[in-house]
């Protein structure tokens, strides 16, 4: 059938600058490049572009330019171009549209209607350059009191803690599994945690033996299919999350095509090569909140109640009795992955309209805990879409006590945002279980700049604290206080508890 579909992308190369060394055809995993030897010309198919940027990024000349394509439909605010564009695509195909990384629609952010306080005058400020700021954080079970006894000269404590996880900056990686992403982006996120002092997810499909030395800044997944799961990699993490949901695809499972199970994610993952590896959208022994008790249990069990046990669900409409539900469970951490989370791969009609932003869940939730008093029964990471350290800060005193991060992790490391992860082609070595591909990540150089990137927002959020007059990210958690709302409805104020600015 012939394809009503205009190119999205125009490829524009300098025949003045091109020097033919053939570097863009190498380079692009979409074969938009080709070499005409004949004619010694280097040319290139416009519909193959999906302006991942590495060709431009890789071109020793600069040679290159990829533009949008300027032709467009006649402007219709309802039928907008993109629109016509998927549905002619599913008259071609006839099947679900497929996409990668989060959603991208503008109205769901919120975090740029919050803005933050500084000390003026009264409460001064505390220059972070000479002031110690704290920003270790825990994550874990807290008791509501400490009981300590003095005896032989010295204070101690009476109360047993529960396992926490600690971290140096409250910004740990989010799940990404083994298959989804190549070994060397896992390589990356695990030794880039452990030089900052954090944590990495292993995402459903199990960890490679070679990484189990980085066990101490690993939290290990279990999810519906319960792909990589043993004895031996439960206890290799630091903490063990459950997974329910995440924000890209609230209520479906996941789907590693076949093509992308390789000998070596095969391994991981305990299945077959060439196999697809349906994650079930519910776990099938869950129905119901004293079933996620038993799992929860179990695992503490299996892990000699050593480790915290996380569960991880997507933020959705009721998502404040939800995580009320895991708290009283059994859960350590309750970690919320809001509708802008990304993802491998989803249907785009699930990414874009299923959930409800991660602001509106995480105030949701950490008011309700409070209500209800068992809020220091659980720690709370926000995930979803967080894009700099301002967004971290915001999410702090809304409630949360560290976030997840995984784009702006994989952007870091390289990705352009062309959100063709689901291909499993990513020109940029990241979204790729191709052992081939995935050499384009090397891990010294990738786990730098996930550190630098670690250290930079570590240093604002110091700054910012600074500024406020707060010294310990303690004090600000929660602290709805610090915030005002911009352009938001008096309904979205209450939900986000906080004021409006210049209250
Ligand atoms: S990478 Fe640049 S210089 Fe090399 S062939 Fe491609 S366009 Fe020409
Ligand atoms: S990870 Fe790769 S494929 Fe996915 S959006 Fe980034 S650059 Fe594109």
């Amino acid at each position: 059938m012939k394809s009503y579909l205009p190119p999205e992308y125009i490829v524009e190369r300098d025949e003045d600058k091109c020097i033919r060394c053939k570097v863009c055809v190498n380079q692009c995993t979409y074969d938009t490049h080709s070499y005409d030897a004949e004619d010694d010309v280097i040319r290139s198919k416009d519909e193959n572009c999906v302006n991942c940027q590495r060709c431009v990024t890789m071109c020793p000349t600069h040679a290159l330019t990829i533009r949008k394509n300027p032709s467009s439909y006649r402007d219709n605010a309802n039928m907008t171009n993109d629109v016509i564009k998927d549905i002619k695509k599913q008259a071609e195909t006839g099947g679900i549209i497929l996409t990668g990384m989060g959603c991208d629609k503008p109205q769901l952010t919120y975090w740029d209607r919050l803005l933050v306080n500084a000390s003026q005058v009264t409460n001064p400020s505390i220059d972070p350059l000479r002031e110690p700021m704290e920003i270790r954080t825990y994550l874990g079970s807290k008791p509501d009191a400490l009981q300590m006894e003095y005896a032989n000269g010295e204070i101690q404590l009476q109360t047993q803690l529960a396992p926490q996880l600690t971290l140096e900056t409250p910004i740990m990686f989010s799940a990404m599994s083994y298959g989804a992403v190549s070994l060397n982006v896992h390589e990356s996120l695990a030794r880039a945690a452990t030089k900052a002092g954090t944590y990495f997810n292993t995402g459903e499909g199990g960890l490679d033996p070679s990484l189990y030395k980085y066990g101490e800044h690993t939290i290990v997944q279990v999810a519906s299919g319960r792909f990589g799961v043993h004895s031996k990699y439960l206890h290799a993490g630091a903490a063990v999350e459950i997974k329910i949901g995440q924000g890209a695809k609230p209520g479906i499972g996941g789907h590693l095509p076949g093509e992308k199970v390789t000998p070596d994610v095969a391994r991981t993952r305990m299945i077959p090569v060439g196999t697809d590896a349906l994650s079930p959208a519910p776990q099938h022994d869950i129905y119901s909140i004293e079933d996620l008790r038993q799992l929860i249990y179990a695992l503490k069990e299996a892990t000699n109640y050593e480790k915290p046990v996380s569960v991880k669900i997507a933020a959705v409409h009721n998502v404040a009795a939800i995580a009320s539900g895991i708290v009283r469970a059994g859960a350590d951490i309750v970690a919320i992955d809001g509708v802008r989370g990304s993802t491998g791969s989803a249907p785009k009609i699930i990414r874009d309209n299923v959930g409800i932003p991660i602001e509106f869940a995480l105030a949701s939730v950490d008011q309700r805990l409070r209500d209800e008093g068992i809020r220091n029964r659980a720690s709370i990471v926000a995930a979803g879409g967080f894009r700099s350290s301002g967004d971290v800060l915001k999410a702090i005193a809304l409630g949360a006590d560290a976030v997840y991060i995984a784009t702006a992790a994989l952007i870091s490391m390289g990705c352009t945002v062309c959100q063709k992860c689901y291909t499993g082609k990513c020109p940029w070595g990241l979204a790729t279980p191709d052992p081939w591909i995935g050499k384009r990540i090397n891990p010294d150089i990738a786990s730098e700049r996930l550190t630098n990137l670690l250290r930079a927002w570590s240093l604002e959020i110091k700054e910012m604290m600074g500024g406020m007059g707060v010294n310990a990210l303690e004090s600000l958690r929660g602290n709805r206080l610090h915030l005002r709302g911009v352009g938001l409805t008096d309904t979205e104020l209450k939900i986000l508890g906080v004021k409006m600015v210049g209250d």
